[in-house]
């Protein structure tokens, strides 16, 4: 019996006296499995012969010529497993390492690790101080730092060091009458935090942007100089993940299916904090096999998919507390992408028009990309990551047309969808522990803008779980005792 084996049998058989002890998946097919799993091993652990009937076996496969792909491996044990290895996963794994490299054991867990459905690989790549929140606004400047030294932060021994293809040309948002007041009061808070935005007049965006339609514009805001512009999502989360293994951690391929957990919900007095408490995860690996790993802190960046995690932990299917969801799920956003040989140029900033509709370039050969977030109304179906282009042709083409005239005659040449991570409570991100496990947290919700957010985020989430604080930016408004409060905290610029 290893020493794995051993601890959990011995704690399983200890806590069943006193605490509830369950085993959880949300699929019956999955627990079905686990349950399989749990038999197999325990008759493994209690044969006698265990060593004997596996050479036999290994043996008699040699024999008849047959040979098994060898099952992976998969740690058994890790002080901190991330759920999700996108770009927020890979983050705070990369931060948790360096900060120690040799101190403790960081194991990422990754059922897609082409990204095939990921929000980091489908996104646009966006980085911007534009917003109206603070912390929004810190985020965005500590990662936009941390982007300007990104090879000093990301590069690793023997390799070339990472080249995220950044575009410094700035974002423009811009105001009708209507939006002023709301474009002044976020212009105030950014410049005190330190940001370079600047008003333009339509006057001044004219000049500046001559093939630009201001007529019905009041106001702009604008970074042209520095800290806004945009990058490849593909080769930030690849820098990640590959400095990130160099420290020590360990990515593995397999989807989290279940938990063990330890429910303590009947229990008086001291021994009944937290209320619920989970060590063990399973996990389905690419053959399917499954395999059970023993965790001290669990961080679930599972993206648009995070609230599926959490109610592997009953979180949103529980009693109490717990019958609240986190408040995350996909919402399909379409990218359409267009020539234009005649178009703007290399100075046109990322332009987001007052309806939402936004438009840039991608690369320098006269191509462009734009977008615009659906309303609650109009939310597509999410089963798939199929592209409506009557969408373009309804809510993208009239306000490109008016507002660039030289779009006018422009055809969509390719296009394609991902899905935003999307809170639906109030849009903003959703981080630290749950209140009822006090070993599980989160970071998820980004809602569109969490690649840009994605550095100072690894860092913030470094900090709550070693320094057990917020030591750089204080995120404690968005923790979960919000959705519990019911006190949302909404940022009005969301693109
Ligand atoms: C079209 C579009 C445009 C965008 N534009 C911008 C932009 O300009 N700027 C910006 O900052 N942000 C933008 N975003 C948002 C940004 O992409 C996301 O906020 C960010 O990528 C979220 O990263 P993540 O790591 O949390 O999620 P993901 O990249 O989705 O990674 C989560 C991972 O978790 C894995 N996972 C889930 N469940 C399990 C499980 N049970 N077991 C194992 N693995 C699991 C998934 O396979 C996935 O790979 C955009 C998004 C889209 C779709």
């Amino acid at each position: 019996m290893n020493k794995f084996s051993l601890n959990f049998l011995q704690k399983s058989r200890y806590l069943t006296d006193r605490f509830f002890f369950r085993t959880y998946a949300v699929s019956s097919e999955d627990l079905e499995k686990i349950r399989k799993f749990k038999e197999d091993r325990k008759k493994k652990v209690e044969d006698p012969y265990r060593t004997f009937n596996i050479l036999r076996d290994d043996f008699g496969r040699f024999k008849k010529g047959q040979f098994r792909t060898p099952t992976p491996k998969v740690p058994t044990y890790s002080e901190y497993v991330v759920v999700g290895g996108g770009i927020m996963g890979s983050s705070i794994a990369y931060s948790l390492k360096n900060r120690a490299p040799d101190s403790f054991e960081v194991m990422v867990i990754e059922r897609d690790p082409k990204y095939t459905r990921a929000s980091t690989t489908l996104s646009v790549g966006g980085i911007r101080q534009q917003y109206s929140l603070e912390e929004n606004i810190k985020l965005s400047m500590y990662s936009a730092d941390f982007l300007r030294n990104v090879k000093q932060h990301l590069s690793v021994l023997d390799d070339d060091p990472p080249d995220i293809q950044f575009q410094p040309q700035g974002y423009l948002f811009l105001a009708t009458e209507a939006g002023v007041e709301q474009m002044l009061k976020n212009h105030k808070l950014q410049t005190e935090l330190g940001a370079k935005v600047e008003l333009m007049r339509p006057r001044h965006m004219k000049e500046t942007f001559p093939w630009m339609n201001t007529d019905d514009i009041a106001l702009g805001s604008y970074v042209g100089f520095e800290n806004e512009g945009w990058f490849d999502p593909w080769a930030l989360l690849s820098a990640f993940k590959r400095k990130a293994i160099s420290l020590g951690t360990t990515y593995v391929h397999g989807e989290v299916i279940g938990f063990e957990i330890e429910d303590k919900s009947h229990v008086k007095g001291e021994d009944a904090k937290p209320l619920f408490r989970s060590n063990y995860l399973y996990m389905k690996d690419e053959l399917g096999d499954i395999h059970c790993v023993e965790f001290g802190f669990l961080i679930i960046a599972g993206g648009a998919y995070s609230s599926d995690v959490a109610r592997l932990l009953m979180i949103g299917n529980g009693p109490g507390l717990l019958s609240t969801s986190i408040p995350v799920e996909p919402r399909k956003r379409y990218v359409y992408v267009f020539n234009c040989v005649t178009g703007p140029g290399i100075n046109m900033p990322l332009i987001v028009d007052p309806n939402g509709v936004y438009v840039r370039r991608e690369g320098l050969g006269g191509k462009y990309i734009c977008g615009r977030s659906p309303a609650p109304n109009e939310e597509p179906d999410t089963s798939n990551l199929e592209v409506d282009y009557n969408f373009f042709e309804s809510h993208v083409w009239p306000t490109l047309a008016k507002r660039i005239p030289m779009f006018e005659c422009i055809k969509v040449s390719s296009a394609w969808a991902g899905f935003y991570d999307y809170n639906s409570f109030d849009q903003n991100a959703i981080l630290g522990p749950h209140p009822y496990y006090e070993n599980v947290f989160f970071a998820t919700g980004f809602s569109g803008h969490g690649i840009q957010m994605a550095p100072a985020v690894g860092r913030a989430m470094m900090e709550l779980l070693i320094d057990k604080c917020y030591v750089t930016i204080d995120l404690s408004r968005f923790h979960l005792d919000r959705v519990y409060e019911e006190k949302p905290l909404f940022e009005q610029h969301i693109v």
